[in-house]
């Protein structure tokens, strides 16, 4: 009898329960789908259409993918005993928030031979990938919205994080870009209340693939040392240059003025990895590690201690060499094709990218249109900077047959786009 009540009160018990949980569910879905009413201060969505077009992309099957800027090509096959190799050695805990040491010091070595920038560990930070070093550097100098120069068509990361930090930015043509531009963009933004604080030179450029010369360099250098400015130099694709070699800013003058930001991600096609340096003055370097600190302690050990091994492996030969040939190829490709069809586009002098201007599209629409009856996925010319509305960006960075068959299919959508069918 006692054990029949015991059984009923346990039945009873478990029927409360799952009373009670089914109520919590159904309460919290009520709430969560009423969804959040607070002010968020950053917008949960991506607004780049690039996004937008690689989610679906990947949700669909056969897209030919030259709308996102990586490489093809795999990462050296040595990598893999890396990781193996820093796990055994235990590189499992947090480093220091600059950096683990022996990967600053093997980033010492290779900019002052590669880059020819004289520095020491202490002028250097690891970060996780390039952009976490452009977010801090863009929050530390003009949070407080400041106002920092970047080139128009420039890469979509510059406006991005810039709204996320608290900063703001102005375009400038890059083709434009001298001392005396900078100078009348100092005076605009001073006219509007505000303060220009920084120039970004990325070069090669995304999406242009544009190098700028070294006359240019100095005279931004003087315009910075005149105006109390910091150059952030973003080299992410200091190893794709077509002709002749890349000239680090940093080697001209040395570093009191520039930041220069440098990745794994493209030389090694291993976007993965996440890791990213930047070379520059000690207290801006050390105001992005209390940046980084505060983020995420420090960039991932384990990735810190590949990063270290592929530098001290000089990976980057000749690795990065097959990469150029199959780049140049694609080029001129993506060239013939351009002028065959009396379309238009900007001479990349280095980078993985060729910026097409089809006349009379709008690109957003363009490139959903694309992926929609095409299958093939591209960035539009617009998340670029407004002005670049007729324009497309195609990574050129692939197999040769990915770009012949890409680029028939976009002439395929524009024959219709500019001569819709015959309704009649
Ligand atoms: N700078 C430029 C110009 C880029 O195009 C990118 C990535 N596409 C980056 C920086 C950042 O690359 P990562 O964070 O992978 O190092």
């Amino acid at each position: 009898m006692e054990n029949n009540n015991y059984s009923t009160f346990r039945s009873l018990s478990f029927l409360m329960f799952s009373y009670k949980l089914s109520c919590y569910k159904i309460s919290r879905f009520l709430i969560f789908s009423k969804g959040v009413t607070m002010k968020l201060l950053v917008e949960p969505r991506f607004d780049l259409y690039v996004d937008i077009i690689t989610a679906r992309a990947k949700s669909e099957e056969n897209v030919i993918q030259l709308q996102w800027g990586e490489l093809a090509a795999k990462p050296p096959e040595e990598i893999v005993e890396f990781f193996l190799e820093g796990y055994r050695k235990g590189k499992i805990r947090y480093t220091a928030p600059q950096g683990d040491i022996e990967l600053r010091e093997a980033i010492r070595d290779k900019v002052r031979k590669k880059n020819r920038i004289n520095v020491d560990v202490d002028n250097i930070i690891v970060t996780v990938g390039g952009t976490a070093a452009i977010n801090f550097v863009f929050r530390i100098i003009a949070g407080d919205g400041g106002y920092i120069i970047i080139q128009d068509p420039s890469w979509f990361g510059y406006t991005g994080i810039a709204n996320y930090v608290g900063a703001r930015t102005m375009r400038i043509l890059e083709i434009k870009y001298g001392y005396e531009e900078f100078k009348k963009a100092y005076e605009e933004v001073r006219a509007k209340g505000g303060e220009l604080r920084g120039i970004v030179l990325n070069y090669p450029a995304n999406p242009t693939g544009y190098v700028f010369d070294t006359e240019i360099m100095r005279e931004a250098i003087d315009f910075a040392e005149d105006y109390d400015i910091l150059i952030i130099s973003d080299e992410a694709y200091e190893d794709y240059v077509f002709e002749g070699e890349h000239t680090s800013i940093g080697s001209i003058r040395g570093i009191n003025n520039v930041l220069s930001v440098f990745t794994i991600s493209k030389t090694y096609a291993f976007t993965g990895l996440r890791i990213g340096y930047a070379v520059g003055p000690e207290e801006i370097i050390n105001a992005m590690a209390t940046a980084q600190v505060h983020t995420y302690i420090s960039p991932p050990a384990i990735n810190q201690y590949v990063a270290m091994r592929i530098l001290r492996e000089n990976l980057d030969r000749p690795f990065v060499e097959e990469n150029l040939k199959l780049l140049r190829k694609n080029l001129k490709i993506v060239r013939d094709f351009v002028y065959e069809n009396s379309w238009e586009m900007v001479e990349p002098k280095g980078g993985i990218y060729a910026f097409i201007r089809l006349p009379g599209i709008k690109s957003q629409n363009f490139a959903l249109k694309l992926l929609e009856e095409e299958k093939v996925a591209i960035a539009p010319g617009v998340d670029f900077g407004e002005k670049w509305t007729d324009w497309i960006r195609i990574t050129i960075a692939k197999s040769e047959e990915e770009i012949v068959e890409g680029l028939s299919r976009i002439k395929k959508l524009y024959a219709r786009w500019i001569k819709p069918p015959c309704t009649c």
